[in-house]
This record gives structure tokens, sequence and C-alpha cells, in this order.
């Protein structure tokens, strides 16, 4: 951010220059303008006068004319390439203030092949499912070669009409979806639909007086079958009814019709269907490139740090990166697994294995402790075999 603003300033200072500039050139030329028409009345006035005396004037005049002429478009020249260090002094502010090799951050080797060129292309392609985009990604599948499996695209182009009306506060393609898919919400623990009759509702209260009896309506036709559930809620909802003839927004209810309500319900639809659907509820595109932008900063700081210090191989040495990135939780996966009783971070040949008491392990701490075919938890009395635990892929 200090670097945009860095760079921010400078460009202020061209622009300021620039109007400055501007504005000085339109005066200038303005004046010349008028002072050639000056003497170009003067010169037709004189005309009937002594001719030798006329134009022996109209010389002098014409002359001192020209000379101010070429004095002033100078000056202005000469301003405009001063203009050039300003607009250049931009330039160096972004070079100064932004890394532009961010290659060195990353392994060459990183993207290349077969396999790993396809599934970035298809990474790429399903973003673009996922935003709608249909034509790019249909021509990025075609161009790149990837086969865009039978049904992969459907669910995305469900997702985004559903989504677009929401945008558009139109409750019911969501409210139609969320009722043909219950049974299969009700098992993700999803509260979609009450939240859909929810918003359904608020608009209707603030609406205004007249529309309260349609509100009660409402509330009657939906509300029933989450009273169970959601009874608080429920009864906060009827609650507001009563703040209807004096306006919502005056009520101590009003935080509940802020606008974010669609956002949150947006945000809740998205959620639930893409776990539904067994798609991951935000963009893998996205979650990459966040995540990266996130670890940029660390990365360049230890790259110069080993490049000071001269210590090499160590980056492209495994595949992992040299340091822990501190990434936001929900851009997090891959969870290490360090083995409390060995304090080893598991690894391929040493996995975490999960008793069946529920704690976990290392293989190497279970073969340990287990003799033959008898074992003691370490961190509860349950007894076991060794062979009953089990492998746990993170
Ligand atoms: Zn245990």
């Amino acid at each position: 951010m200090d670097a945009c603003l860095a760079v921010d300033r400078e460009v202020d200072k061209v622009l300021s220059k620039f109007g400055q500039i501007r504005e000085n050139v339109d005066n200038v030329l303005q004046q010349l303008i008028d002072s050639l028409e000056n003497i170009k009345c003067d010169l037709l006035s004189k005309k009937s006068e002594d001719a030798l005396e006329s134009n022996k004037t109209s010389v002098v005049l014409v002359k001192g004319f020209l000379d101010k002429c070429k004095k002033d478009t100078h000056k202005l020249a000469t301003e405009h390439r001063e203009l050039h260090s300003t607009v250049s002094k931009v330039g160096k502010a972004i070079d100064r203030n932004f890394i532009s090799d961010f290659a060195a951050t990353s392994r060459e080797d990183i993207f290349s092949g077969p396999t790993k060129t396809d599934l970035v292309n298809r990474i790429i392609c399903q973003h673009f499912y996922r935003q709608g985009m249909w034509d790019i990604a249909d021509e990025l599948s075609e161009e790149s070669g990837i086969e865009v499996e039978c049904g992969q695209r459907e669910p995305f182009a469900k997702l985004n009409t559903i989504v677009e009306s929401l945008k558009k506060k139109d409750i019911c393609p969501a409210l139609e979806w969320a009722r043909e898919n219950r049974s299969q919400l009700e098992i993700q623990s999803s509260s979609l639909e009450f939240k859909l009759h929810r918003l359904a509702f608020l608009t209707l209260i603030q609406k205004g007086v007249e529309h309260q009896t349609k509100a009660v309506a409402y509330a009657r036709a939906n509300f029933g079958q989450f009273v169970e559930k959601h009874e608080k809620e429920v009864q906060t909802l009827m609650g507001m009814l009563l703040y209807v003839p004096q306006g919502i927004e005056e009520s101590p209810y009003s935080y509940m019709v802020e606008t974010n309500m669609w956002t949150e319900v947006n945000e809740l639809f998205t959620r639930d269907a893409c776990m539904m659907l067994g798609l991951s509820v935000e963009s893998l595109l996205n979650v990459s490139i966040n995540a990266g932008c996130m670890a940029l900063p660390a990365l360049l700081n230890i790259k110069q740090v080993m490049q000071q210090r001269q210590v090499t191989g160590i980056w492209s040495g495994k595949d992992e990166l040299p340091i822990e990135i501190d990434l936001d939780p929900e851009h997090r996966y891959h969870s290490m697994f360090a083995c409390p009783i060995l304090r080893q971070q598991s690894s391929d040949t040493n996995p975490p294995m999960r008793l069946i008491c529920g704690h976990v392990i290392s293989k190497d701490a279970l073969h340990k402790l287990g003799n033959s075919n008898k074992l003691k938890c370490p961190y509860c009395p349950m007894e076991q075999n060794p062979s009953e635990a089990k492998l746990i892929c993170f």
C-alpha cells in the first residue's frame, strides 16, 4: 500500500503540473492571438494615412509582435520539456517501490510438463465457468485441448443464474433451488432456506404499512417449518411487525434490515451450493493468487537474505517453501501434523495414524509404543491393537 501511495504522490505532481501548463499555454496563446488581431485592426485603420510613415510603424509593430511570439513560444517549449522530468519521476517511483522480478521466488520447473500445464489450464478454465464467462472458457478448453467432462459446466451455469438473480435482489430462483434441494441442505445443516424466507419477509415489511398484511400472510405460510430450529429468530421477526407503522429503520431491529443481508445470503448460497455439488467454495485460481500475493513479500525478503549470504540450493531442493508463510485461516490447506510423542513432522514414510480412541500419533511412534498386538494410548487409558490404527491423509 505504501508503494502505491508513493507512486500516487508522483502522479499527482504530474497531473497538477499538466493542469498549470495547460492553463498557461491557453493564456499565452490567447494573448498572442489578441495582439495579432489588434495589429490587424491598427494596420487597416492606418491605411489612409501617410503611406511611408504608416509602413514604418507597421514594420515596427509586426517586428515587435514576432519577437514577443518567439520569446513566448520558446518559454512554453521549455516548460513543456521540464514536464518530461516529472513524468519520468513516476517511472522511477514505480521502479523504486515495486519489485519487477517476481520470477526469483518461483521455480522454473513448477509449471512445466504436460500434466502441470494441463492442471493450470483446467483451473483457469474452471474459474471462467464460475464467473459465467462461457465463451472464454470454451475457447480456452478447445485451444489448450483440455477435455471438459460431461456435467462439469452445468452446475456452474445454474449457480451463476441464481447468483446473478440474487445480485438483482430477485430471491425466487434461489428459493426454488433451496426447496428442491431441501433434504440435501438439511444434511449439511444449512440454514439457507430459512435465511431466504427471512430476507423475503424483511423486504416486505420494509416496504411499509400497506404491505403489513402481506408480510403476516408470508410469515404464516413459510415460517412454520422453521420454528423448531430457528425459534428465537422467528420470534424476533414477528416482533418487528410492531414497528412497521413507524418504520423498521427506527426500531431496535434496524440492524436486521441492513443492505448487506443480500450479500450475506448470496455468500451463504454460494457456500452451501458449492459444498453440495462437491465444488470448492472459492475459485481455485482466486485462492492460489491470493495466497501467492500474501506469500510474495516474505518470499522476496528471504530470497534477498539468501542471496546476500550466498546460500544456494535450499530453495529448489524440496517440494516446499523454505519458510512458513502466515496465511489467513481460510487459505490454509494441507495442515501439517507433528507427532506429539516423537516431536517430528509427519512425512510420507512416517504418516499420522489415528488410534481408535481418536488420538493421533505418528506411525513410527505407534511402532515404538506398541509391543506385539497391544498398545496403550499415551493420552488416555484405552488399550488397543496397533493394527487397528488408521492412516490419516490431510
Ligand atoms: Zn487415546
